[in-house]
C-alpha cells in the first residue's frame, strides 16, 4: 500500500479532514453572509461522519503513507469534543503530526485539552489585526483581541511557531501585510500570505481582486530587507522568507500565480465523508456509504487506493481553461482549504 502513486507519480502524504460545514464566522471570501444567512441549511448531525468513521478512514490513509493530518472545517472548534477525535487520530500507527486550522475565536479555553489530546500544531487564520477590517472580512461583529489573546496563550502553553494565515484581497486588507508582520516580529509565529483563490462558486471571485505574491513581496520590501529560505521539505506548499535581521519568518501560498500541482500529495475528506483529491474538485467519492453499509477494512483500503491510483488533478496548472467553462467546484468550507 505505502508506495501507491497517482497518475503523475505523486504519493499521498497529507490528509485534511473537514469536521463540520458550520462556522461562527462569515468571511466574505468563503461563506458570505448574503448566501449563508439564517435560513441556510447546514447538514444535519447524522450526515456528518462520526469520530469512529473518521478514524477508520485515517487508518487506511496511514497505511497508504499519510503521516500528517490536518483538522479543518468550517470551523473545527464548533464541532463538539473535537479533542476526542484528535486523541483517536494520534493513536494511529504512522501518524506523526496532527495540526488544526482555526479562526482562533474559540481557541483560548480549549488550549489545554487540545494539547493533552495530542494536537501538535495550530494554524490561525487572521486577515487583519485592525478591528474594523477584521470585522468586515470575518463578517461578524467580533473582537480581534480575542484571537490575538488566544495566539499569545497558545505560545505560552507550548504551541510554538504558529502559522498565521492571511488571505490578501485587493483594496480590502493590503495594509494588513505590514501590520501583521510588524505585530508578529520576534514572536516565533510565521505569517503566511495567501493569494485570494477561486475556490467554490459563491464568493464572486475575480482575478482583479487578487494581489499576487510578487506584489505582496514588493509591499514588504518597501519597509524591510528580506532573504529567501529553502524549503523545509520537498513539496512544501509555502514559499519561505525571513526578514534580514532574522526577527520574523514569513511565507506565501500562491495557488493562483505559481501553481504547485506537480508536488501535491494531499487528500481531503469532507465532513460528510467524500474523498476529494483536489482543492478545486467538483465532486468527491462517497466513503460514508460503504462504511455505513458495513464494508471491511480491506474493502475500504481498496476503495481509497483505487481512487488515488486514478488521480490526475492539476487544477491550478490548467485554471484558465476551466474558469472559462461553467466548471462547478466544491465550496471551501466543505473541504477546509
Ligand atoms: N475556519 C477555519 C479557518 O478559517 O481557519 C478552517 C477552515 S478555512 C476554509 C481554511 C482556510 O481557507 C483559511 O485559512 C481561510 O482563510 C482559507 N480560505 C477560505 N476561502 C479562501 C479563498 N477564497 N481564498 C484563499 N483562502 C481561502
Ligand atoms: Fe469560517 Fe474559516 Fe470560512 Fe472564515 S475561512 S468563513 S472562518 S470556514
Ligand atoms: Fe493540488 Fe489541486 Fe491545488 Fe493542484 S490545484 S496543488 S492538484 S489541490
Amino acid at each position: 500500500m505505502k508506495n501507491t502513486l497517482d497518475k503523475f507519480n505523486r504519493p499521498v502524504r497529507d490528509l485534511r479532514i473537514s469536521v463540520t460545514d458550520r462556522c461562527n464566522f462569515r468571511c466574505t471570501y468563503c461563506m458570505p453572509k448574503e448566501v449563508y444567512g439564517e435560513s441556510f441549511k447546514f447538514l444535519p448531525r447524522k450526515e456528518l461522519l462520526d469520530f469512529n468513521e473518521i478514524e477508520r478512514i485515517a487508518q487506511t490513509f496511514a497505511k497508504l503513507g499519510v503521516n500528517k493530518i490536518r483538522i479543518t472545517g468550517g470551523e473545527p472548534l464548533v464541532r463538539k469534543i473535537i479533542e476526542e477525535l484528535i486523541q483517536k487520530l494520534s493513536n494511529i500507527s504512522g501518524i506523526e503530526d496532527i495540526a488544526m486550522t482555526t479562526n482562533g475565536y474559540l481557541l483560548e479555553s480549549k488550549l489545554d485539552s487540545l494539547k493533552q489530546s495530542g494536537l501538535n500544531r495550530i494554524t490561525v487564520s487572521l486577515d487583519s489585526i485592525d478591528s474594523k477590517t477584521f470585522k468586515k472580512m470575518s463578517g461578524q461583529n467580533f473582537e480581534v483581541e480575542k484571537v490575538l489573546s488566544a495566539i499569545k496563550s497558545a505560545n505560552d502553553k507550548g504551541f510554538k511557531n504558529l502559522k498565521i494565515n492571511c488571505v490578501v484581497q485587493k483594496n480590502v486588507n493590503e495594509h494588513s501585510i505590514l501590520d501583521l508582520l510588524d505585530y508578529f516580529r520576534d514572536s516565533g509565529n510565521i505569517v503566511r500570505f495567501i493569494e485570494y483563490m477561486d475556490v467554490g462558486n459563491l464568493n464572486g471571485w475575480e482575478l482583479k481582486d487578487v494581489i499576487s505574491i510578487k506584489e505582496i513581496l514588493e509591499i514588504i520590501e518597501s519597509k524591510y530587507k528580506v532573504k529567501k529560505l529553502n524549503e523545509n521539505y520537498q513539496g512544501e506548499v509555502a514559499k519561505r522568507y525571513i526578514l534580514e535581521d532574522y526577527s520574523a519568518e514569513f511565507g506565501f501560498i500562491s495557488s493562483v500565480s505559481q501553481p504547485f500541482c506537480s508536488t501535491c500529495t494531499r487528500a481531503r475528506i469532507t465532513m460528510d465523508g467524500k474523498l476529494v483529491t483536489c482543492l478545486f474538485a467538483n465532486s468527491g467519492i462517497d466513503l460514508r456509504k460503504p462504511i455505513r453499509e458495513g464494508c471491511s477494512s480491506e474493502e475500504l483500503d481498496q476503495i481509497i487506493k483505487d481512487v488515488w491510483i486514478k488521480r490526475k488533478d492539476q487544477y491550478s496548472e490548467i485554471r484558465h481553461e476551466l474558469t472559462k467553462s461553467n466548471y462547478k467546484k466544491i465550496e471551501m468550507f466543505q473541504i477546509g482549504g
